[in-house]
């Protein structure tokens, strides 16, 4: 059993994971349907990845380490998973959690019934349910915070599986989207909130759910809409479709940082086009804090959008002047440091006949340890650019998030250990400035931050948490780092 916090032991068992899911139901080829679409969600997590499939008899799993591809390289792997309902995860776990005893889908067979789940999110309570479970007897077989889901359900006084699934959501604190599967019908939902993301499809009669439109697209579903916040869609066999919203209307709070960084920017998001929402951010960062320059730069390829922005509102060239290697991952999806700093050299070269003698602003979406900035303004340098002017396409990342985006315990962070003028000075650029939340804001299609409530959950930025941290509360004596908790209570 492992009850350690995920920030405060870095080595022991991490009940952390960011991830994206995918389900569906009605499709002759469900299987092979849920790989094409986590295949669009690698992005997400690429450490692991799972398929549970069901043909009306049984339920049939797949469960691997390493990319869609790797894992279900070949038609055989399918074969593995018949029926016409299925669902998948992929996943990035932090160091400790890496078995293959949580790579999700997990499934269980329950009193009423076989029961499986996908999840993206994190569950903030996790460790206090999980010790209140183990004590009234219930055996743990993963360190994910999943499980627990499944065991509340299990232990639920209820006799539908969906009154027991309502039981159990009431007990958690956090983000989750969910794709549920039990031998009737697919279970999708939000948390209260809605946090984490989840959109619904159709193609022919099949009914489709996944983290991001993206998915949707690449199977050649259609969008529908998304699955509202606190709304639970229950989809039968035959296709019928019902909703549920047992927690009442609580105020959304979807998390701002997937616009940022986290969501591809072909999907669609909360209505409003991922790569449009970052080319307005870049058009915020040139109103709010121009450059003299020759050159708008992008560390690619998370900085692109924001800096094709930038170089519109600003009028200076956008020019590629750092060309990436397209067979690296991404920088900061690697469990130890030594892998992520080793990555950065092999992911980024200079283009040193364009940035030879100019003066560049480099665009990238987010700081967090400062390891890319750091190397990426010295590559400049050495490429003989003679200012480097850096703009962040986000506010400073201050805070953890405990909703399912990886982020460094605090103190890792960048931006909690020093201000702008420090930091630019540590990632030695000429300057360094950061869209304001406000901007941010703006980008994403509101008037400004609503103080009072706000529109997103932006954690990372404000340090206001949108929901209780019981786990993260109970163990950290020195709460002085969070402002706690206001706007939406979950
Ligand atoms: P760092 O080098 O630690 O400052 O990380 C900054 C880089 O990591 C930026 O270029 C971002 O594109 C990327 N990044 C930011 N947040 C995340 C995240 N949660 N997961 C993966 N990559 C991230």
């Amino acid at each position: 059993m492992n009850l350690t916090h995920p920030f405060l032991d870095a080595d022991g068992d991490k009940l952390r994971e960011e991830c994206g899911i995918f389900g569906v139901i009605g499709a002759r080829d469900a299987a092979a349907m849920t790989a094409l679409g986590l295949h669009a969600l690698q992005h997400r997590g690429q450490e692991a990845v799972g398929i549970v499939s069901y043909d009306g008899q049984d339920f049939f799993a797949r469960r691997g380490l390493g990319h869609v591809a790797q894992v279900f390289s070949d038609a055989a792997a399918l074969a593995e998973l018949p029926g016409e309902m299925a669902s998948g995860h992929v996943r990035y776990s932090t160091t400790g959690g890496q078995g293959l005893r949580n790579v999700q889908p997990l499934h269980a067979d329950l009193a009423r019934g076989a029961f499986s789940v996908a999840h993206n999110g994190n569950i903030s309570n996790a460790m206090s349910l999980k010790r209140e479970l183990v004590q009234r007897g219930s055996i743990f077989q993963s360190t994910s915070d999943t499980e627990v889901i499944i065991h509340l359900i299990a232990t639920s006084r209820y006799h539908k599986l969906l009154d027991r699934f309502v039981d159990a959501l009431r007990m958690i604190e956090g983000a989750y989207s969910l794709i549920c599967m039990t031998p009737k019908r697919m279970i999708a939902c939000r948390d209260p909130l809605g946090i984490r993301p989840l959109v619904m499809g159709r193609i022919g009669d099949a009914t489709v759910f996944a983290s991001e439109s993206v998915a949707l697209d690449v199977v050649g579903a259609e969008f529908l809409r998304e699955v509202e916040p606190g709304e639970i869609v229950e989809v039968r066999q035959d296709g019928r479709i019902t909703s549920h919203r047992p927690f009442g209307d609580v105020g959304a709070r979807p998390c701002i940082f997937e616009h940022v960084y986290f969501s591809r920017p072909d999907s669609v998001m909360g209505g409003q086009s991922v790569y449009e929402v970052r080319k307005r951010i870049g058009m915020e960062l040139a109103k709010e804090s121009p450059a003299e320059a020759d050159l708008v730069i992008p560390v690619p390829d998370s900085g692109v959008p924001a800096a094709i922005g930038y170089a519109q509102e600003s009028g200076i060239p956008f020019e590629l002047g750092i060309i990436r290697s397209h067979y690296v991952g991404r920088t900061f999806i690697q469990p130890s440091d030594g892998a992520r700093h080793a990555d950065v050299k092999r992911k980024h070269n200079a283009n040193r006949a364009l940035v030879e003698g100019k003066r560049i602003v480099l665009i990238d979406d987010s700081i967090v340890r400062g390891t890319t900035s750091l190397k990426i303004v010295q590559m400049m340098r050495d490429a003989g650019a003679k200012e480097v002017h850096m703009r962040i396409a986000s506010p400073p990342t201050s805070h953890s998030c405990f909703y399912g985006v990886d982020t460094p315990e605090r103190s890792k962070l960048l931006a909690a250990q020093m201000d702008v003028a420090a930091m630019a000075e540590y990632i030695h650029a000429d300057s360094l400035a950061f869209v304001s939340i406000d901007g941010l804001y703006r980008a994403v299609g509101e008037k400004a931050r609503n103080a009072a409530c706000p529109q997103h959950c932006d954690a990372c930025f404000t340090g206001e948490y949108p929901t209780p941290l019981t786990d993260m509360l109970e163990r950290d004596a020195d709460t002085s780092q969070l402002v706690l908790p206001v706007g939406n209570v979950a």
